[in-house]
């Protein structure tokens, strides 16, 4: 499929376009939680749209069931901050999501996460690195 047929069909469809969304975010960590490391299953608004928060990246983290479900509506990083699994180099890398400086946060979940230092060769992983 062309790039431009998909942009067409994202647009007919507003579904997929969110599945799409929902399927970079995981990507972007790598499928794992970001608060614990575990495997990604959900998406977990940092601010909860109880409480205005909105369906965008910088408001969109992945986590797991677990993480998700235990935070709950309380502020995100309260919560983390009490987790057994609190990691400062995860927190900064939240917060650098919520800024939209997704690269960063890449960079500090990798620093966070060292059985994946082994994958950092990649090449996306070192264009990462250069463009920082
Ligand atoms: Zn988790």
């Amino acid at each position: 499929m062309h790039a431009s047929d998909a942009v067409f069909l994202e647009e007919l469809c507003p579904k997929l376009r969110v599945r799409h969304w929902r399927q970079s975010l995981h990507e972007h960590t790598q499928r794992c939680c970001i608060y614990c490391g575990k495997p990604s299953e959900s998406i977990d608004h940092v601010l909860p749209r109880s409480r205005g928060g909105l369906s965008v990246t910088e408001n969109c983290v992945p986590s797991c069931l677990s993480c998700n479900g235990h935070k709950s509506d309380s502020d995100a990083f309260q919560w983390y901050r009490r987790q057994r699994f609190y990691d400062p180099r995860r927190a900064m890398a939240i917060r650098a999501w919520l800024d939209g400086d997704l690269r960063l946060a890449i960079r500090l979940l990798q620093w966070a996460t060292p059985d994946q230092n082994s994958e950092a060769t990649t090449p996306q992983a070192n264009l990462n690195l250069q463009a920082a």
